[in-house]
């Protein structure tokens, strides 16, 4: 079984003191990337697709790729359905094969968002999938998702403990500061009320927005019980960058096998830098 759940690799994270991350992919260059880099270093690795990822590149498609990748790398991997919010969305992927889903109810009203969250994860447990879910609001931009930053709601630890223990998930997203997309100021990660989190939750925390953090927040962060970090931003900024700059000084390439190595190159330097901080490398 090459596609499974992130149940296991998170709480071995969780026993052993390391992060697993989330790399989100958005095309086949960036799936081959971040399953050929994991499977260099044995890492765990948990590929992640937002609701407008599975719908530009097709659900089939990425899992029929990362399938094919884990096989021929030999590198079991988690497919992570990142910030989904339908019901009916969700289990129509799991049916396609994924094993892993974030089920993102955190602009909902407390009670609200334990009702949805429940009845997704009463659905997934059935199939042995996997269940994120998140409290609390990261400021920023992922795909149509907005908060303003001074609406976002940082993780109660009290609310937490009773999220988690209404809603039956396998792991939770916190809000303690991070945010989607680059940060305009440098983060400042409330620490306290994440240590204060996880003395109230035992399963795994993940933390959303790594992108821009320095290393020694996020090691900080796995040392309080964050067991994964996700990554999109700063992939894409590598990927762009590096294609931006190959065709200005290449005016006249038309060939995409040519074009795309110095992307791959550069995501590459993103993927070995995140399993560093994450403290993954040898753990899969
Ligand atoms: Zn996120």
């Amino acid at each position: 079984m090459y596609i499974i759940s992130t149940k296991a690799m998170l709480n071995k994270a969780q026993q052993e003191g390391y992060a697993v991350p989330a790399f989100n992919i958005h095309n086949l260059e960036t799936l081959q990337v971040v399953v050929e880099t994991a499977a260099e270093l044995r890492s765990p690795l948990i590929v992640a697709g937002t609701p407008g990822t599975f719908s530009y590149a097709g659900t089939g498609n990425i899992v029929a790729i990362a399938g094919d990748l884990a096989k021929t790398f030999n590198q079991p991997l988690a497919i992570h359905l990142d910030h989904h919010e339908q019901l009916a969305d969700i289990e129509s992927k799991v049916l396609s094969g994924v094993r892993s889903v974030m089920i993102d109810g955190s602009h909902h009203p407390f009670a609200t968002n334990i009702e949805l969250v429940k009845k997704v994860t009463d659905y997934c447990h059935r199939y042995d999938v996997s269940v994120e879910a998140e409290l609390g609001r990261l400021g920023g931009q992922e795909d149509d998702l907005v908060v303003e930053g001074k609406d976002a709601l940082y993780t109660n630890p009290e609310q937490a403990f009773e999220f988690v223990r209404q809603t039956g998930i396998d792991s939770l997203a916190v809000a303690i500061g991070t945010a989607h997309g680059l940060y305009a100021a440098e983060p400042k990660l409330d620490f306290d009320r994440l240590e204060e989190i996880c003395q109230r939750v035992n399963i795994p925390l993940v933390l959303h927005g790594a992108s821009g953090l320095s290393a020694d927040d996020i090691r900080r962060a796995i040392s309080l019980g964050i067991c994964k970090v996700n990554v999109a931003t700063e992939l894409k900024i590598a990927f762009s960058g590096a294609l931006k700059s190959y065709l200005a000084s290449h005016p006249d390439a038309s060939d995409p096998r040519h074009y795309m190595v110095p992307a791959k190159v550069a995501m590459k330097e993103v993927v070995r830098k995140v399993i560093a901080d994450c403290g993954c490398e040898g753990k899969l």
